[in-house]
C-alpha cells in the first residue's frame, strides 16, 4: 500500500465524538499518522511484525499499522468510548485488531506480560496533566523493542535525558500537528504545532 492510499483509507475513520481533553484527546490527523506509520514500515519493523498502540484512541494508528501488514496489532486504551469508535473503524476497514480497555501506567493482562517487536504511538503531550506522556514512554520502552512514537517538538532534549540507559533515539522527522478546535480550552479555530516523529531503541527488552 502506497503512502497516498494509507492517508485516503485513514482519513475516513470516525474520531472521538465528543473528545475528553484531560485525557488529551484528539485523533492523529491522516497524513501525520500515516507518515508515523511508514517511517515504521521502511525499517521494517510493521509488516509481518506484532504491534502495540498505546493510547490507541479511535484507533488510527493501530488499524495503518493493520492494513500495512503487521502480524498482530494491540491497542491499548482507557476510554471505552473511544475503543467502540476503534473497534467500528477497524470492522470498516476489514482489518483485526485486539483492543484492550486499560490504563497504560497499570497494563492489564495479557499486555502486561507480552514484549511487542514495535510500539506505535500518539501519546498526551503533557499539556493538562504534567508528564502524561511518561507512563507511555516508560511502557513503550518496557514492552516495544523498537518505539515510533509523536512528541511535543520543544521536548526532545528532555526524554533524551528522561529514557537514558533505558531507550536511544535513534531518529526523528520533524512535522507539524493541527490541533482541532475541539479542545474545547483553545480559543483559536486551530493552533498549529512543530511535532517529532521519533524512533526510539528499547534497551531494557
Ligand atoms: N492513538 C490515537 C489517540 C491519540 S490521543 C490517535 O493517534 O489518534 C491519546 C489517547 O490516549 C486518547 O485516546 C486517550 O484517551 C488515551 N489515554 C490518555 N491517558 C491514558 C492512559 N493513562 N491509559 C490509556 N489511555 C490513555
Amino acid at each position: 500500500m502506497r503512502l497516498r492510499q494509507l492517508e485516503i483509507a485513514l482519513q475516513g475513520l470516525d474520531g472521538f465524538p465528543a473528545p475528553r481533553p484531560a485525557l488529551e484527546q484528539y485523533t492523529t490527523p491522516a497524513p501525520l499518522a500515516a507518515r508515523l506509520l511508514f517511517l515504521a514500515a521502511g525499517h521494517g519493523e510493521i509488516e509481518g511484525r506484532t504491534v502495540l498502540d498505546l493510547g490507541s484512541g479511535t484507533g488510527v494508528l493501530a488499524c495503518g499499522a493493520a492494513l500495512l501488514g503487521a502480524a498482530s496489532v494491540t491497542g491499548v486504551e482507557a476510554d471505552a468510548g473511544a475503543i467502540a469508535v476503534a473497534e467500528a473503524n477497524a470492522e470498516r476497514l476489514g482489518v483485526d485488531v485486539e483492543w484492550v480497555e486499560g490504563d497504560v501506567g497499570d497494563l492489564p493482562e495479557p499486555v502486561r506480560s507480552r514484549v511487542y517487536d514495535t510500539v506505535v504511538m500518539n501519546p498526551p503531550f503533557g499539556a493538562q496533566v504534567r508528564h502524561a506522556d511518561r507512563p507511555f514512554v516508560d511502557a513503550a520502552i518496557a514492552h516495544g523493542r523498537t518505539i515510533y512514537s509523536l512528541f511535543n517538538g520543544g521536548t526532545l532534549p528532555f526524554l533524551a535525558r528522561y529514557i537514558a540507559g533505558r531507550g536511544e533515539v535513534l531518529e526523528t522527522v520533524s512535522a507539524r500537528l493541527a490541533l482541532p478546535h475541539s479542545m474545547g480550552h483553545h480559543r483559536k479555530e486551530t493552533v498549529e504545532i512543530p511535532v517529532e516523529c521519533v524512533r526510539i531503541r528499547s534497551l531494557v527488552v
